[in-house]
């Protein structure tokens, strides 16, 4: 099953995890240490996404884990004559699963260079690896959710937001267009239509940035 693992040397029992979980008794915070009951974690990865000190881990998908496939997936990816955005997906499991098809992907005008990869809920994006994906070549990056009401963890969706505010601005302080970061919650019953709009929509948009000023 999947659940949160903690690594008790690196957390600094800040209580985020256990702000943020949206499950109560989830997670708790004993003398300075994270613990995760795995009777009632689900495994979202909410407090994945937000632990400061990178402490915490999906089982089965660690941050480690994700961040080489992502330097891999941007490594199938081409420099053409006539400018081909690199744009990475990351997108819910579950609204790949519900609605967006990632197999449309490749009926978008542009998208050779689209690479996409999952996580279980966009709650579990650590900013780390958006940043991670620019330092390694990406143009833009394209972060799916499922829509408001349609979170399969409570809220786990919407507790994104602020993140991926933060990370724009981020960006922008070492040069980086925050245009090239886009945030769609995508309701899962016009899912199919949204999340190619949404693609078109960023490769069109970095389309005319150019590329990735970081990499020249
Ligand atoms: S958010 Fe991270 S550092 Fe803070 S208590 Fe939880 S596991 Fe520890
Ligand atoms: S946020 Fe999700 S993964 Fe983390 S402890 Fe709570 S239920 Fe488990």
């Amino acid at each position: 099953m999947s659940v949160a693992v903690v690594d008790v040397e690196r957390c600094v029992g800040c209580g985020l995890c256990v702000d943020l979980c949206p499950y109560e008794g989830a997670v708790a915070v004993k003398e300075w240490k994270s613990n995760v009951n795995e009777t009632i974690c689900r495994g979202c990865g909410v407090c994945v996404g937000i632990c400061p000190s990178l402490a915490l881990n999906v089982k089965y998908l660690t941050n480690r884990q994700i961040l080489a496939r992502v330097r891999v997936l941007l490594k199938t990816t081409r420099d053409y004559e006539v400018f081909e955005p690199k744009i990475l997906i990351f997108i819910c499991d579950w609204l790949s699963r519900k609605g967006a098809n990632l197999s449309d992907v490749s009926k978008v005008q542009r998208s050779s260079n689209v690479r996409a990869t999952k996580f279980p809920c966009v709650g579990a994006i650590d900013p780390t690896l958006i940043f991670d994906a620019f330092i390694n070549g990406a143009d833009g990056v394209l972060v799916a959710g499922c829509g408001v009401k349609d979170c399969d963890y409570i809220d786990g969706n919407v507790k994104t937001e602020s993140r991926i505010k933060h990370a724009k601005m981020c960006l922008k302080d070492v040069g980086v267009e925050p245009e090239r970061l886009a945030f769609k919650l995508i309701p899962l019953s016009t899912a199919r239509v949204e999340f190619i709009e949404s693609l078109r929509e960023i490769i069109e948009t970095v389309k005319n940035l150019g590329p990735n000023p970081i990499k020249r």
